[in-house]
């Protein structure tokens, strides 16, 4: 080994969609970073993205939005129905679209891509994180590295200890992810439909011809995907046309949590906040995790003490907000008793009668309402 060190301002451990955006952002930023991944290639996902109004002009601002080739599908209206209320909430946004259906994996393609240009991404690395501390020389690919900030973003899976889990919801739900092909337009409406058994998300998915939806149903029930199929059948025959899946159906466990202050470290993403998908805001979450720390960066000297703990008390609100909302919501609808029926019902009525709570509701989805930072 030799003697020299690589002195960096940052290293971000994870380069996921959102620990590789980061990387980006901060490099744009003139700042000196390292991203590194532990797995050699990105893994197969066929998930779709429903990027908010504010994650979109953030891509935008970075020079990526333009390079996703596959045209992003507009959602312009979002319908939300459940087995409560005989009619639908519908919001929509007069201005813009309330967001965009992109390809997780066509844009983690195109930002990793840039990042080896850049020479800023080394994967295949596997490093202790419990010796991982900020301001002390450590060994990456044989070379001894020096940062100043370590930013973890290795997902929900793995935090570099298990405690550092302050509290996780472990119901046993799962997600099922889809797509299919049906013969009517599918106008760019989402919809969100509660069911007893669980939400069923819809989406308009990228295609040429607005034919093509996907679908993510959640529940702790254990249900067949011939169950999932006659339920998307039966909901969306009407206004979709007759409907076509594809064979393939991905599973993913849901386990929201919420991360504890660490003092070493900066979390972003689904490492610092994981939450229920049925709001389809877990990443654009992560996305105003970056926003925050370039902010600060901007504000403060990454060297000064109080950066941490400010960026924590920033992003611990929001994160906090969401994984309270989309679990009671989750649990409202799972316990059906007159209880939860009536609070359910209150929430529909103050959202279909008060245009102020409405229309923050919708600000807030499309990411454009900053109460929290
Ligand atoms: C079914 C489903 C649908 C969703 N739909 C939406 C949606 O429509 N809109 C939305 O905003 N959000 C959505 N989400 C949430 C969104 O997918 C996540 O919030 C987002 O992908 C998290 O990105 P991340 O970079 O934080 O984590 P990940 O994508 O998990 O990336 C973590 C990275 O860290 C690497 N890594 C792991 N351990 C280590 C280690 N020890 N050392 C180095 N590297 C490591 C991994 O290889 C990986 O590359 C959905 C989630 C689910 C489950």
């Amino acid at each position: 080994m030799k003697n020299k060190i690589f002195k960096y301002d940052f290293l971000v451990v994870g380069g996921g969609l959102i620990g590789a955006l980061t990387a980006l952002s901060l490099h744009k930023k003139k700042l000196k970073v390292l991203v590194i991944d532990d797995k050699l290639k990105i893994p197969l996902d066929q998930r779709t993205l429903a990027v908010n109004a504010n994650s979109k002009s953030f891509l935008e601002k970075l020079g990526i939005w333009n390079l996703i080739k596959t045209e992003p599908q507009l959602i312009k209206k979002i319908i939300i129905k459940d087995y409560i209320n005989s009619t639908p909430l519908i919001f929509s946004d007069q201005k813009e679209a309330m967001g965009s259906v992109i390809y997780n994996s066509e844009l983690l393609k195109i930002v990793r891509q840039i990042l080896k240009n850049l020479k800023i991404l080394k994967t295949n690395i596997n490093i202790n994180l419990n010796n991982l501390i900020p301001n002390k020389p450590v060994i990456i690919d044989k070379e001894k590295y020096f940062f100043k900030k370590v930013i973890i973003s290795v997902g929900k899976k793995i935090i570099s200890d298990e405690t550092q889990k302050g509290i996780v919801i472990k119901g046993g739900d799962l997600s099922y992810v889809g797509f299919f092909n049906h013969k009517k337009d599918h106008n760019n409406i989402a919809y969100e439909i509660f069911n007893k058994e669980g939400p069923l998300a819809i989406l308009p998915s990228p295609s040429s011809n607005n034919k093509r939806s996907t679908f993510i149903y959640s529940s702790k029930e254990k249900i067949t995907y011939k169950k999932i199929k006659s339920l998307i059948k039966d909901s969306f025959s009407h206004s979709h046309g007759k409907i076509v899946f594809y064979k393939d159906i991905q599973k993913f466990p849901i386990t929201p949590h919420l991360t504890k202050y660490n003092k070493n470290y900066i979390y972003v993403g689904d490492s610092l906040k994981s939450i229920h998908p049925v709001a389809g805001q877990g990443w654009n979450l992560g996305v105003k995790d970056i926003q925050t720390l370039n902010y600060l960066i901007e504000q403060y000297s990454i060297e000064s003490k109080i950066f941490n703990p400010i960026y924590y008390s920033k992003r611990l609100i929001e994160s906090t907000i969401y994984f309270g909302f989309t679990s009671f919501i989750n649990s409202l609808y799972e316990n059906n008793n007159t209880l939860n029926h009536k609070v359910i019902k209150i929430g529909y009525l103050g959202l279909q009668n008060f245009n102020l709570f409405r229309s923050l509701f919708i600000k807030q989805a499309m990411g454009r309402l900053n109460l929290f930072d």
